[in-house]
């Protein structure tokens, strides 16, 4: 292992949303800091791929009026967003006769999508990080909090730096990152027993060559009690183009591993509820989120996010350690303005008591 032998103010662990924000935030604050990732790509749950006809989200979609620093970021990074297609009656299918066509469609509340897909978001926020901040398949596999350091251990290297915020989900941080000194019990069974927000969750899309369910006066939104998956949604372009409908099922009703199952399952539900005409997809995407290591530990996880934001999120672990992921943050937690939220607190958190640490031995007190 190559020790890279330079002092980092801050080492950020994870190129997710939140990762990223606290990033660009501690460069701001005139700040060295260096953005660790599992993956070789960036924006963790966000996932946007191009098709023949435009872009789809195969993990985040939507985002909210009411959701003030993601309207923010997209207007700083000059990204457009166009509102999500809410026209026309849902569906409702319960398996015993047939899908019900509702009067409207009260499955889908007013929300907004990327222009670029949700993806653009991390890409363009790292795209415009100055070279040598962000290292990609750098999977993080321990941190040693020391008297006057933190250690933050890669696949690879070893980095040295005052503070690290830790921009991972906390049940997965806490399965895969060694510790040292261990995790607090109070703080270690916190995280543990916060689920990762939709990491059980398979998405698939299905594209189509044109949106037909806008012919027949459908919304495309459907919510199912017969198959794996529950929810449907319209995931059309702005001008219908690339024509797609999008489903969730929990992971825990269909197999691992098993892509193209899961995309016949899906194809056969949408059939049952939108007619023949949802037989012929160009092509369906499947994404099981359950199934990707840097989302979501292999351990089951519960369902309960009563703890999502919890006060203990905010106390700096061993007074270097700061939690970043949307599910530690105390409004919007789950959401992208999670995320972004959490990444600012964060990299506001790293400059406190700054003095105090350099130099100085830290704390090795549990909070
Ligand atoms: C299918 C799906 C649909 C969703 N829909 C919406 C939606 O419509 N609107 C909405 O607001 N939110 C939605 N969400 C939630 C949204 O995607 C998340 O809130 C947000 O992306 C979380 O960002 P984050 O940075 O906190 O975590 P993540 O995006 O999970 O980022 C964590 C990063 O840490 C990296 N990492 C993990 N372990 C290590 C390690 N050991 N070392 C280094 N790096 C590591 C990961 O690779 C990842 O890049 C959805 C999520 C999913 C999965």
């Amino acid at each position: 292992m190559t020790d890279a032998g330079k002092w980092y103010d801050v080492v950020v662990i994870g190129a997710g949303l939140a990762g990223l924000v606290a990033t660009h935030k501690i460069l701001g604050a005139g700040r060295t800091v260096l953005c660790v990732e599992a993956r070789d790509r960036v924006g963790g749950r966000t996932l946007s791929i191009e098709t023949d006809t435009g872009t789809i989200d195969l993990g985040a979609s939507w985002y909210w009026s009411n959701e003030p620093r993601i309207h923010s970021l997209l207007q700083r990074l000059g990204l457009g967003s166009f509102p999500q297609s809410l026209a026309g009656d849902a569906l409702f299918d319960t398996g015993q006769e047939g899908a019900q066509r509702l009067n409207g469609n009260p499955i889908d509340s007013p929300s907004l999508r990327f222009a670029r897909g949700a993806q653009s978001l991390p890409l363009e926020l790292a795209s415009l990080l100055p070279e040598g901040s962000l290292a990609l398949n750098e999977p993080v596999e321990a941190i040693t909090v020391n008297e006057d350091s933190a250690q933050v251990v890669t696949r690879t290297r070893r980095l040295k730096a005052g503070r690290v915020v830790l921009a991972v989900p906390p049940a997965l941080a806490a399965a895969s990152i060694q510790f040292t000194p261990a995790l607090p019990d109070d703080v270690r069974a916190l995280a543990e027993s916060t689920p990762v927000w939709m990491g059980g969750m398979v998405k698939a899309v299905a594209v189509y060559r044109t949106p037909f369910w806008r012919r027949h006066g459908l919304s495309g939104s459907a919510i199912s009690h017969a198959g794996p998956f529950r929810e449907f949604h319209d995931h059309s372009g702005p001008d219908g183009s690339p024509a797609a409908i999008f489903g969730f099922a929990p992971s825990s009703g269909l197999v691992q591993g098993e892509n193209s199952v899961i995309a016949d399952a899906f194809r056969d539900q949408l059939v049952r509820m939108f007619g023949v005409d949802a037989s012929d997809p160009a092509k369906i995407h499947v994404t099981d989120w359950s199934a990707e290591p840097y989302t979501q530990p292999s351990r089951q996880l519960g369902a309960n996010t009563s703890s999502y934001g919890h006060r203990l999120f905010r106390r700096p672990i061993y007074g270097r350690i700061h939690w970043a992921s949307t599910e530690t943050a105390p409004s919007y937690a789950g959401h992208l303005e999670g995320a972004a939220t959490a990444g600012i607190l964060a990299a506001q958190a790293t400059a406190e008591n700054e003095d105090a640490l350099r130099g100085n031995p830290a704390p090795l007190v549990r909070p």
